[in-house]
């Protein structure tokens, strides 16, 4: 903060714009670095006021937090217009409305906190990120629901019944575990492929309705394929955000140049973002086609299996807490061997 800046700023405001410095990479525990990232490491071991002033900070996280704090901000506001067209806490509309809408909401909401407050400690690291992925895996639960209740042929709703939901709340909660697991035993790119890897079994459930929907646009002759392109705009912005999370472009091509602004993290966030959008454009097109979903459903039975989730997930951390604290240990305990 400059001096007219600290002149003119109420004195109650002045901590908000005062700059914190920030560490390189050498600095920074192994677990905490990012690949082909040099700079802009917060300091750990702060008061929790420092990590939320970083918010209005220039450091390698800033715009991680900011692109989802604003998508947070763009979804609620969707939600909200979409409840003057569509009763969101009467109709099994509405409910698939509001799975995939605080699927979205969490997803970005946790997110944005776990960025904010990760580098705390190397223990506040992994729990943040732990809860970052339980947002992931509400938001997979709703893309299920709102796949399997708006985008699958009642025929294949009528085949996958009693299976697809099921297999899908097993499968949302491996990919939670995959990602934690991962997290805490991995690092670099073993870590992410890990991660992947994880979630390739989910994704491949998730579009088993949507190549149905193909299939039966392809042998109806009255069904034109041009009529499904919306759900084909969801899937290249899903795929162009699986594409920015390995790629690690363009920081691989020039590390250090892009630290605070440009980095792949902050471009899968946008395509996060944009992926959400694609979502709803097609919920709201096939929504208002037909005002109407595959079978009955109650915002009570969303409610209750994103508790049920929730709590499980919440569950397999408190199980891997000794885990995380031995993990912790170790490498403080590495790194006084190395300074000694
Ligand atoms: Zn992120």
């Amino acid at each position: 903060m400059d001096k007219y800046m600290k002149h003119k700023l109420p004195t109650w405001l002045q901590p908000v714009f005062k700059s914190q410095r920030t560490q390189n990479v050498e600095q920074v525990p192994e677990p905490m670095k990012e690949l082909y990232i040099r700079s802009g490491f917060r300091v750990m071991n702060q008061p929790w006021s420092y990590y939320l002033l970083s918010l209005f900070n220039w450091h390698n996280e800033t715009l991680n937090v900011w692109t989802h704090l604003v998508s947070f901000v763009v979804i609620w506001n969707y939600t909200d217009h979409l409840g003057e067209t569509f009763d969101l806490k009467g109709s099994s509309a509405g409910a698939v409305i509001l799975a995939y809408s605080i699927g979205a909401l969490l997803l970005t909401f946790l997110s944005s906190v776990a960025h904010l407050f990760h580098a705390k400690s190397l223990k506040h690291h992994y729990l943040f990120f732990a809860l970052d992925y339980i947002g992931v895996s509400i938001y997979c639960f709703g893309c299920g629901i709102l796949t399997h209740y708006v985008f699958s042929p009642s025929e294949t709703f009528r085949v996958l019944r009693n299976t697809y939901i099921p297999v899908h709340f097993f499968l949302c909660f491996n990919s939670f575990l995959s990602c934690t697991v991962a997290k805490l035993y991995f690092h670099g790119n073993k870590r992410k492929m890990l991660m992947v890897s994880g979630c390739f079994a989910h994704t491949l459930w998730l579009l088993i309705p949507i190549f149905a929907r193909y299939y039966y646009c392809i042998v109806d002759t009255s069904c034109s394929v041009l009529s499904l392109n919306h759900l084909v705009a969801m899937y290249i912005c899903l795929m162009a955000t699986s594409v920015a999370y390995v790629a690690h472009q363009p920081e691989k091509s020039n590390p250090g140049a892009f630290d605070i602004i440009g980095h792949s993290h902050q471009i899968f966030h946008i395509f996060v973002f944009f992926t959400i959008l694609a979502q709803f454009n097609a919920m709201t097109y096939e929504l208002g086609m037909t005002k109407s979903v595959n079978a009955e459903l109650t915002v009570n039975q969303v409610y209750t299996v994103h508790i049920i989730l929730i709590v499980i997930e919440i569950t397999a951390v408190i199980f891997l807490l000794p885990q995380l604290n031995k993990k912790v240990k170790e490498i403080e305990n590495c790194a006084s061997a190395k300074q000694n």
